[in-house]
């Protein structure tokens, strides 16, 4: 085991790199922007325990010296407010960054991760949760996306042809090894290169499942959940996801509602966001229980380890499926032991990026438990194609019962957009991890002094002036 580093590096000490341009180069910037976006406004994303939230990203990207020019892009999602607490956090790990050499960075991932993860002040803040984690997932992810690049590969035909002896050392087993060692994931990679290239053809022809939470947002009333119903199922989705948890009345009329539009053979996941308590979990499920629905997603919270594997007991055959605030690969773990959870859902900007995504889906395999990525968001259906499409091709080897989430929101700020077509995405041929914004996003909705913003504060100002001054006379 690697000893625990006791502080970020000096810039410009690391060992000499090879000759010539390429082999020398170096990290020489790490810069964060603070995006948001005023989602709250149309009351997309509305959920019972997230009414209002205005989609960000604390964006990460680093530059280097090479002659290719070429840069890596990350980011942590959150919701609005905090999301400059987020940036600071990921701005904290540039002196791990600097100076180092971009050739063995982009050939040992790995050895980055550990040592943010390992940092002997900052884990304090953790360890291996929360926002510093998220931030060490923005940066480990913008390396990836940075190796994928200069590899000329998407992420997703990146990983799936790597060597299984590579990405087992790219994994950290720490905390891991009771449930999965390296010996047991080495074998399941090495058995997941039957038929890859069959597969590969598959998925390039039909691209991998999704299914659509576009029409089920709390916020929306039956008539727009209805229209977005019947349109997603003419769009070729199998599977839509319902906002349930604030009141069981209305759960049961839009659930009603939603069932009567789509009929008996489309899949209807809902979502409690984590508002129940284990008790009023089971109660409120078994009550949803007559639309048939697909999962019940985070019935409560997602640290309740027991809660979960109680709830799953009570409310069969409606499954239970969690892991978009799962914090690591830890509680990913306990969740599959204690036989928790039907359904995995990754995050592909929640816990400390590819490498413990690789982690998580090693486990998910050995458990035999599909994995269902969270996505939505900004940015998130970006990134987590590449994670289900290398579990399809070197791993799980099946996309029964799996779909990727998708919602229709904020694609069009991203280089390298998600495309959708006939309910499935569609393997991305750019280089790298589809992270990278638009720069006239960048300008538009940096916070709080992006063109949106101040032109929104301007607006404010002048409404205020102006009632104040209807008030006086
Ligand atoms: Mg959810």
């Amino acid at each position: 085991m690697r000893p625990t580093r006791l502080g970020p590096p000096d810039a410009g000490i690391q060992a000499t790199a090879p000759a010539g341009p390429a082999a020398t180069a170096r990290i020489t910037s790490l810069t964060v922007h603070d995006i948001r976006f005023p989602t709250s406004r149309e009351l997309d994303g509305s959920d019972a325990m997230n009414p209002d939230p205005d989609y960000s990203a604390a964006y990460v990207v680093l530059g280097t010296d090479a002659p290719d020019g070429l840069a890596g892009h990350g980011f942590a999602f959150t919701i609005g407010r905090g999301n400059d607490v987020q940036a600071v956090a990921i701005a904290a790990l540039r002196p791990y960054l600097i100076g180092r050499s971009v050739a063995e960075l982009c050939a040992d991932p790995g050895s980055l991760s550990r040592d943010l993860v390992g940092d002997s002040q900052l884990r304090w803040l953790g360890p291996e949760k929360g926002v510093m984690h998220m931030a060490i997932g923005a940066v480990v992810n913008a390396v990836w996306d940075l190796a994928a690049k200069r590899r000329g590969e998407p992420l997703w035909r990146f990983l799936a042809h790597a060597e299984p002896e590579w990405l087992v050392s790219q994994v950290d087993f720490r905390y891991l090894t009771d449930a999965l060692t390296p010996g047991e994931a080495l074998a399941l990679l090495r058995a997941g290169r039957d038929g890859l290239a069959a597969r590969e053809a598959g998925l390039r022809d039909r691209g991998y499942p999704a299914y659509t939470t576009s029409p089920g947002w709390l916020g929306y009333s039956d008539a727009k959940l209805t229209r977005l119903a019947e349109e997603a199922v003419a769009a070729g989705f199998t599977q839509i996801k319902l906002k349930v948890g604030a009141d069981l009345a209305d759960d049961l009329r839009r659930c009603r509602t939603a069932r009567a539009v789509v009929g008996p053979d489309i899949r209807i996941a809902v979502d409690a966001n984590q508002r129940w308590d284990v008790a009023e979990a089971i109660t409120w499920t078994r009550a949803l229980a007559e639309i048939d629905p697909y999962w019940i997603e985070e019935p409560t919270s997602p640290d309740d380890v027991l809660g979960h594997a109680a709830v799953r007991r009570a409310v069969a055959p409606v499954r239970v499926a969690t892991g978009e605030h799962v914090q690591n690969r830890i509680v990913f773990k306990q969740l599959l032991q204690a036989g928790a959870v039907d359904v995995l859902q990754i995050d592909a900007a929640r816990v400390g990026g590819v490498n413990e995504n690789l982690a998580v889906l090693l486990l998910a395999a050995k458990y035999g438990v599909p994995v269902c990525p969270h996505a939505g968001g900004v940015g998130l259906c970006e990134l987590v194609q590449h994670l289900s499409m290398f579990d399809y091709l070197a791993l799980s080897g099946t996309t029964e019962n799996r779909a990727i989430e998708y919602v229709d929101h904020l694609h069009e700020h991203f280089v390298t957009p998600v495309e959708i077509r006939d309910g499935h995405y569609t393997a991305p041929t750019a280089p790298g991890f589809s992270a990278e914004l638009r720069p006239g996003t960048l300008t538009t909705y940096s916070y709080p002094d992006g063109t949106f913003w101040t032109a929104d504060r301007a607006a404010r100002t002048t409404e205020h002036t102006a009632a104040h001054k209807e008030e006086q006379g």
